[in-house]
């Protein structure tokens, strides 16, 4: 097998892990200890094209292969996932700062659940149906890959992201590009260990780099037909600019800030336990995060309080020790970020617990609880992407439909409630690509992952994400 972790990381291009061509490389580090664990190229425009035309000269032969052949290789990489289960955590919990058990426990089942999800897709793909719509003529409806996909993953869940994208896009026959986060880009080069002996060269090819040169480049670049992205609303509002000069197809996922509307009629300890345990999961930094609380007024005061209660049961630290439950920030810069929130916070929001840095090496933050906030609040209408939970109070169901929808977003969102015609009438009025009743995270491979609004366009996961990383062509036969 190719390898090419350690703790010098290469590109892999066309089946072969090489330096980026000018040479420079960048520390990546350990959030958890703020220490370097390994060194990471820095991609720039050649390394860019370098990875396009071997993607580009694979492109032929991969999207000619049938359907159960790409199925196969999408089931092996499945298979060598959940053999390096351990390996994959190990690396993951030390670069993107995750609780090691929660990683191992949750997403690689998921990750590993998923592309055997893409491989059974890769032979359902169909159009509608063919036949004679004008006569003397047969009509064919053909399903096509788009070409070379430029794949932009974020910080968060670096591995899991890489396989959201790369499941559909191989299974649809497309040749990639992928560029993971500059922060965390070892799971990925791993991700690139593991095909290296499943895929055939140039099929997959992984740069490491910054959005500026790196992920830029992709995006301009005229050879590719196609970029996805996971990331933030300016980098999506970039990227659809630039890509219109090229007219190439975007998918975006820019992520959320779900709504969490709880009525006074609910499962108090349930609920509560289920929006900490999400609000907080991967340290609140999960575009589907259940950070934005809106509680009716019976229940207000039971929810900020038995949020508080819920926070204080985190156990930050060691991601590698079993009884953590809460790892750090991303980075430094992120940290910086989420703390920006909080010293900007106005005069009538109360941080009822948390807000300060532990005394931790690393970038930790408390599990955070910030009440009395107002609709119009940076808090409430901005991503935080950190472990802090907002706590507002409504009076009405009419109020909690138009705060829910009153930000920018529109991803995920959940209803509590027992009454089954409020939560039908509240999930149909809600504005987001996914609306939980009674729950909030729980996600299948069959069922689509996208957003409304300026969360983005396009879905990953279930067969619109297949349909998405296909073009439509019609064959026309004459029959004389
Ligand atoms: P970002 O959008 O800058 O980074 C995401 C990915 O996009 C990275 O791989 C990055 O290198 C790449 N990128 C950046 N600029 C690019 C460009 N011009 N062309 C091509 N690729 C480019 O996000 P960030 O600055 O790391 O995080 C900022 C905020 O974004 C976070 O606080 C959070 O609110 C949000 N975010 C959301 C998600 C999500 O899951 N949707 C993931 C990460 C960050």
């Amino acid at each position: 097998m190719a390898t090419a972790t350690g703790t010098k990381l290469k590109n892999f291009i066309d089946g072969e892990f090489v330096d980026a061509a000018e040479g420079e490389t960048e520390e990546v580090l350990n959030p958890a200890t703020g220490e370097p664990i390994a060194e990471a190229p820095l991609s720039t425009a050649e390394d860019v094209e370098r990875a396009v035309a071997a993607a580009r000269r694979a492109f032929d032969g991969w999207a000619a292969t049938v359907p159960g052949e790409r199925a196969l290789a999408l089931l092996k990489l499945a298979d060598a996932i959940d053999e390096h289960a351990e390996e994959l955590t190990d690396l993951e919990a030390a670069n993107a700062g995750k609780p090691r058990n929660a990683f191992l426990e949750d997403e690689v089942p998921a990750m590993v659940d998923q592309l055997r999800f893409f491989a059974g897709a890769a032979r359902c793909l169909e159009g509608r149906a063919s036949g004679e719509y004008l006569e003397g003529y047969t009509s064919i409806i053909r399903r096509e890959p788009v070409g070379v996909v430029g794949q932009i993953t974020p910080w968060n869940y670096p591995l899991m992201m890489a396989i959201w994208k790369i499941g559909p896009a191989l299974a649809a026959g497309n040749t990639i590009v992928l560029k993971p986060a500059e922060t965390t880009p070892i799971t990925t080069i791993k991700l690139a260990e593991l095909v290296a002996d499943i895929l055939p060269a140039g099929v997959l090819n992984v740069i490491s780099g910054h959005g500026e040169p790196a992920g830029s480049s992709l995006v301009t670049h005229p050879g590719v037909g196609m970029v996805a992205l996971t990331g933030s609303p300016d980098t999506g509002k970039w990227i659809a600019k630039a890509a219109s000069d090229t007219l190439k197809r975007v998918h975006l996922e820019l992520g959320g800030k779900a709504p969490v509307i709880v009525f006074d009629d609910v499962d108090i300890q349930t609920a509560l336990e289920t929006i900490a345990g999400t609000g907080y999961y991967n340290a609140g930094q999960d575009c589907t995060a259940a950070t934005r609380v809106l509680a009716a007024k019976g229940v207000y005061d039971n929810v900020v309080s038995g949020l508080a209660e819920e926070a204080k049961g985190y156990k930050t630290g060691d991601t590698m020790a079993a009884d953590t439950t809460l790892g750090p920030l991303n980075s430094q810069r992120q940290r910086e970020r989420v703390e920006g929130f909080l010293e900007r916070r106005p005069g009538h929001a109360e941080i009822v617990t948390g807000g300060k840095e532990p005394d931790l090496p690393g970038f930790f933050l408390e599990p955070t609880v910030v009440a009395n906030l107002e609709q119009d609040d940076e808090m409430i209408q901005n991503e935080i992407f950190g472990p802090v939970i907002t706590v507002q109070r409504f009076d009405d169901e009419e109020k909690a439909i138009a705060w829910g929808n009153g930000t920018k977003y529109g991803l995920a969102s959940s209803v509590w409630t027992r009454d089954i015609g409020r939560a039908h009438r509240v999930a149909n009025a809600l504005r987001f690509g996914c609306v939980w009743i009674n729950d909030h995270i729980p996600l299948a491979a069959e069922m689509p992952h996208g957003g409304y609004k300026q969360s983005g366009y396009g879905k990953d996961l279930s067969m619109y994400s297949l349909e998405d990383y296909t073009q439509i062509k019609h064959v026309m036969v004459s029959l004389s």
